[in-house]
C-alpha cells in the first residue's frame, strides 16, 4: 500500500492523518510506504534552476540552501528580518516555477488562473492533462521509481485542503494513464466536507475507486479484510516521514487528543454541520502516546490539533508536564480565568493558546452560541499574559448578527487588550452551503463550483463583504494599537511558527 500526502500545504510538520493510518497499518503488520509528496515536491521545485533571470530570483536561488538551513537550525527565528527574507525568497522561487503553467504557487497556496478546486469538471480536466501541473516532473519520476520497486495494490491520497486538490487529481490522472490497474482511495478533511453535503453525488467514479468520509483507517483496514476496527485507538506513527526535512527548527509533532468538538454548539461551525461526533481519546492513552512519541522523536514542539483542547486534558497535562513546549486551540472558559490554572499550564510547557473569540461584542457572541462571556475573555487574556503564555486570537467579521457598530466594539475590545494579545487572525465570514442554521437564511449562488463549501447570502444588516473588507482595511488594521500585532504574525506559517517567536520555545 502507498499513502500519499499531496502538495501544497505548509511544509512545517508531518501530516497527522496519514500518521494515524500508518499507526493502524503498523498495528496489524501490514506493509506500506509513505510518499511525502508535499515536502518533496516543494523542495524539488525550489532546487530546480529557475526559468527567470531577474535579480530577485537569481539571488533567492543563490541563497536557497542558507534559507533552508536557517529555518531548520533555528537561526531565522532569532531575527525577524532574516525570517521574512527567507520566506519571501522561497515564495519567489515557487512563484516563478508555477508561472508558465498558469499557477500561482507559494509555500501555502496553489491557484490556477482558469481551474478551480471547487469544480469537479476542473479537477477531472486536471487529471486528463496532468502534464501541465508544475509538480509533474517530480511526481512522474518519483512514482515511476516507487512502482519499479513494487506495485502497490492500493494507493491512498490524503486531501485536506483545497490547495492540494488540483495536484492530487493531476497525480491521479498520471496514475490512471500509466498504471491502470492501481486502485485509488481518496480521503481527508476536504473529501469529508464534500461527501457530508446532503446534495453530494460522486463525480469521480471513473477516477477514484473509493472515496472516504471521516477517518480513513477504518475503510482501509476493511478493504484489507480486517474488520471490527472502528473503536480502536492507534498511536500515530511518524517514522515513515522525513522528519529532519520539514521547515521548522526541529520536529513539530502533531497530535489529536480528540475528534469533533466537546462544545459543538457554535453556529455555522463545519464540525457541527458535518455531524462529526466528539470522540476524545482517554487521557491516560493521550499521555502514554505523547510521552512515547516524545521519547522516540525528541520534538521541539507539540502541536495539539484538537478543535478545542478540553479543560480536563489541560489539567491532566498540568499535573504531568510533558517537558516539551506545546500549543493548540482552547475555548475561552472559566478555567482560564483562574490565574493559578494558567501558571500551571505554563509550567507544563504551554507556550501558546489559540483562542477563537470571533467577536468583541456580547450580542454577537450570544447569537453565535459561542458560550463566551466578554468579562471572562478579558480576564483570560490578562491571565495568560501574566503566566507568560502567548495568545493567538481569532476574529471573524461579517457574521449575520454583526453590523458596523458591533464590529467597532470588537475593535475597541482588541485595542483595550492589545498588550495581552500576541497574534491576531482576521477572517471574513463565509456562509457554509449546508448546516442546520443555513436553512433559515436567504442564500444565493456564490461560488459556481459544485464542490464549493460556501454560498452567498444577503446580510440581514446590509454588512456585505465589500463593506467588511473596507472596515478591516481602512479602520481595523490601521489602528496604531493593532498594526504592530498584525505585523508580528509570521508570514505564510502564521500560527505554526508563531510559538518560535514567543519566549523560550527555542
Ligand atoms: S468551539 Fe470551534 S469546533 Fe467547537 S463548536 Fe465552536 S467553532 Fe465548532
Amino acid at each position: 500500500m502507498l499513502l500519499i500526502h499531496p502538495p501544497v500545504v505548509r511544509p512545517c510538520e508531518p501530516p497527522a492523518g496519514i500518521a494515524r493510518i500508518c499507526g493502524a497499518l503498523n498495528h496489524y503488520g501490514i506493509h506500506f510506504t509513505v510518499l511525502e509528496a508535499n515536502l518533496e515536491g516543494l523542495l524539488d521545485l525550489l532546487n530546480s534552476q529557475p526559468c527567470s533571470a531577474d535579480t530577485w530570483t537569481l539571488r533567492a536561488f543563490r541563497h536557497l540552501l542558507r534559507h533552508l538551513n536557517s529555518l531548520r537550525d533555528g537561526e531565522a527565528y532569532k531575527k525577524e528580518g532574516q525570517y521574512r527574507r527567507a520566506i519571501n525568497d522561497l515564495n519567489r522561487l515557487l512563484k516563478i516555477s508555477g508561472i508558465s503553467n498558469g499557477v500561482r504557487l507559494s509555500l501555502v497556496n496553489y491557484e490556477h488562473e482558469m481551474l478551480t478546486p471547487t469544480r469537479s469538471r476542473d479537477l477531472i480536466q486536471t487529471a486528463k492533462h496532468f502534464e501541465e501541473n508544475p509538480f509533474y516532473p517530480y511526481f512522474k519520476k518519483r512514482l515511476a521509481g516507487l512502482f519499479k520497486k513494487s506495485m502497490p495494490s492500493l494507493l491512498g491520497f490524503s486531501l485536506n485542503y483545497s490547495s492540494q486538490a488540483l495536484t492530487t487529481f493531476a497525480m491521479i490522472g498520471f496514475l490512471k494513464r500509466n498504471y491502470p490497474g492501481v486502485k485509488i482511495i481518496l480521503g481527508g478533511g476536504l473529501v469529508t466536507s464534500w461527501m457530508r453535503n446532503p446534495n453530494w453525488k460522486n463525480p469521480f467514479q471513473d477516477w477514484v475507486e473509493h472515496l472516504v468520509a471521516g477517518p480513513g483507517e477504518v475503510l482501509l483496514l476493511s478493504l484489507l479484510n480486517i474488520k471490527g476496527t472502528g473503536n480502536i485507538h492507534y498511536r500515530p506513527l511518524y517514522d515513515p516521514f522525513p522528519l529532519k526535512d520539514y521547515f521548522a527548527p526541529g520536529l513539530i509533532l502533531p497530535y489529536s487528543a480528540s475528534s469533533g468538538c466537546y462544545w459543538n454548539r457554535c453556529l455555522f461551525c463545519p464540525e457541527r454541520a458535518e455531524g462529526n461526533p466528539y470522540h476524545p481519546i482517554p487521557e491516560e492513552k493521550v499521555m502514554d502516546d505523547l510521552l512515547a512519541l516524545i521519547h522516540k522523536h525528541q520534538p521541539v514542539l507539540i502541536h495539539l490539533l484538537d478543535n478545542a483542547i478540553s479543560p480536563s486534558l489541560m489539567r491532566t497535562i498540568s499535573l504531568h508536564p510533558l517537558g516539551i513546549p506545546w500549543y493548540g486551540f482552547a475555548r475561552i472558559t472559566r478555567h482560564l480565568t483562574d490565574l493559578e490554572f494558567c501558571h500551571a499550564l505554563k509550567q507544563s510547557g504551554c507556550v501558546m493558546l489559540q483562542l477563537g473569540l470571533e467577536s468583541g461584542d456580547q450580542t454577537v457572541l450570544d447569537a453565535l452560541q459561542k458560550g463566551i462571556q466578554l468579562e471572562e475573555a478579558s480576564l483570560t487574556l490578562k491571565n495568560l499574559k501574566k503566566a507568560g503564555i502567548a495568545t493567538y486570537l481569532y476574529l471573524l467579521f461579517g457574521t449575520p448578527s454583526e453590523g458596523l457598530p458591533e464590529a467597532r466594539r470588537t475593535l475597541e475590545f482588541v485595542v483595550k487588550h492589545h498588550e495581552s494579545i500576541d497574534f491576531l487572525n482576521l477572517s471574513i465570514f463565509n456562509m457554509p452551503i449546508y448546516g442546520p442554521e443555513v436553512e433559515q437564511i436567504e442564500t444565493r449562488a456564490f461560488y459556481e463550483g459544485d464542490l464549493s463549501l460556501y454560498t452567498g447570502f444577503d446580510h440581514p444588516k446590509g454588512w456585505s463583504r465589500p463593506l467588511v473588507r473596507q472596515f478591516l482595511d481602512k479602520e481595523f488594521r490601521r489602528h496604531p494599537a493593532i498594526t504592530p500585532i498584525l505585523r508580528r504574525d509570521p508570514p505564510v506559517f502564521t500560527s505554526n511558527h508563531a510559538p518560535f517567536f514567543s519566549e523560550k520555545t527555542l
